[in-house]
């Protein structure tokens, strides 16, 4: 299908070189390149303003779970602007679309999470978390209790105090990140860093430098440690399944808050609502966002428990956004969860095309260009190596084979990201067998191309 009601690609891609900046990205680099423009989608497909299809096995960022192009949305998002487009909830007002969301989310939260705080996004909603933490202990009489524990290679957003949280470390260097009262320890990442250790033993191992951090900072000057149940941005690192309990353990043993950042696992990803539950874990704080909304309307929140809410109930919270609990974004995230529920999406990943894709991607092991496949749910992502009996990285500047990879994919109409040496897929959960199977010989034969790109270049040498 020809898009014409646009002017041509290359004078839309002057045009954005010249006026838009874009995230995450060298300007100069893609200016020489061209974006590629995004003009339509439905479904699992994008096409570009070249008629091009391209199968979006990322589900744009992680978010469109329910596919794009859903009428009832467009729908839900007309009727509330119509209704009221906007009103705030600072002083003391409400209205119903804040209303309904809270206590749907309420009713899927596991546990005694049953009150929000609302933001527009991930970023904001990890925010809210660190000022909600560190007013919770000083409420509780327990204001040493200011340092948050995460890990390195975390991605919990790019605002300052999220990206501070978060544990990427291109991202502290420029602008003054991390902000004080924030300690990283290493991630559960076997395949990079668990060296001759079995992954039961290594989970162990880095679950307990939670502990020995704990202790090294002061029990009583920890308030809390903040977790992706799989982190997503950082490669889609797959925990052993001794990690997880470990670390319930010690935040049980210490007393400090537990905050699963459910922004990726969250609402059907991992065959769950959410992915503590599939990691079988208790959070006291989930940050949500993306697959809230599938990415329909920014959206985003902290869901906190029974006795957090009572605590900081007592006092002012002196925080917010204009757009907290904004009445479109939530009719059209209260639509979606609708959606979500009565098609039976997040058991159709536990039980059907969940269980399809995890053998299909597990199979890509058997490349002689891939180490380990790892996947949960509909999270999944490859190592790639040059010699996968000692996962062996490349001698090549981290990230060289990853790129060239997502190039293959790129031109063989597929959507594939990497992290590094990485290669991660996260498809719209609504994706039929049909599609997984594309999506999966493409992939195959990005794989095969990349491959003799590598070769060709010599870059299939191991760091020695
Ligand atoms: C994307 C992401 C965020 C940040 O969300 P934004 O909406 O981009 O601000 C936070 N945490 C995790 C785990 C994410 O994947």
């Amino acid at each position: 299908m020809q898009i014409t009601n646009h002017m041509p690609t290359s004078e839309l891609q002057a045009l954005d070189a010249a006026h838009h900046m874009h995230p995450f990205t060298t300007a100069s680099e893609l200016a020489q390149k061209g974006a590629r423009v995004i003009t339509q989608a439905q479904g699992c497909w994008l096409t570009d303003s070249d008629g091009t299809q391209i199968l979006d096995a990322m589900a744009g960022l992680w978010c469109v779970n329910i596919g794009y192009g859903r009428e009832e949305l467009a729908e839900a998002a007309a009727r509330q602007m119509r209704e009221l487009p906007y009103y705030n909830t600072f002083f003391q007002t409400t209205h119903v679309p804040a209303i309904a969301l809270a206590q749907r989310i309420a009713e899927l939260a596991p546990g005694n999470l049953n009150t929000v705080f609302f933001a527009s996004s991930g970023s904001e909603a990890n925010d809210t978390n660190l000022r909600l933490i560190r007013t919770y202990w000083e409420a509780k009489g327990q204001p040493d209790r200011q340092v948050i524990i995460s890990r390195w290679n975390a991605y919990h957003g790019s605002s300052v105090g999220s990206g501070s949280l978060g544990g990427m470390k291109g991202m502290h260097a420029q602008g003054g990140m991390p902000i004080p009262g924030i300690h990283h320890i290493d991630q559960p990442n076997w395949w990079a860093e668990g060296g001759d250790m079995t992954p039961k033993d290594f989970g162990h191992a880095r679950a307990l430098a939670l502990e020995q951090a704990i202790l090294a900072i002061g029990p009583d000057k920890v308030a809390a440690f903040i977790a992706e149940p799989i982190q997503g941005a950082g490669g889609v690192i797959v925990p052993p399944d001794s990690y997880w309990p470990e670390i319930q353990r010690i935040v049980d043993k210490y007393g400090i808050l537990l905050v699963a950042d459910e922004v990726i696992c969250g609402f059907g990803r991992t065959g769950n609502w959410f992915g503590s539950q599939t990691m079988a874990i208790r959070p006291d704080i989930m940050t949500i966002a993306k697959g809230l909304s599938s990415g329909y309307q920014p959206i985003g929140g902290s869901v906190i428990n029974d006795e957090i809410a009572s605590v900081i109930g007592k006092v002012e919270f002196n925080h917010g956004y204009t757009y907290s609990g904004h009445p479109v974004a939530c009719a059209v995230a209260l639509e979606n969860l609708r959606i979500l529920d009565e098609e039976g999406i997040v058991e159709k990943v536990r039980n059907d095309i969940g269980p399809y894709l995890q053998k299909q991607f597990r199979a890509l092991s058997d490349h002689p260009l891939v180490g380990e496949a790892q996947i949960v749910g509909m999270m999944g992502s490859i190592a790639l190596t040059p010699d996968k009996s000692t996962r062996a990285s490349f001698a090549a500047e981290p990230g060289t084979a990853g790129y060239i990879t997502r190039e293959r994919c790129f031109a063989n109409n597929v959507i594939m990201r990497h992290v590094y040496d990485r290669m991660i897929i996260s498809p719209p959960l609504i994706i039929s067998h049909d599609e997984v199977d594309t999506l999966i010989s493409r992939a195959r034969l990005a794989l095969d191309e990349a491959h003799e790109e590598l070769d060709a270049k010599g870059l299939l040498t191991k760091v020695s």
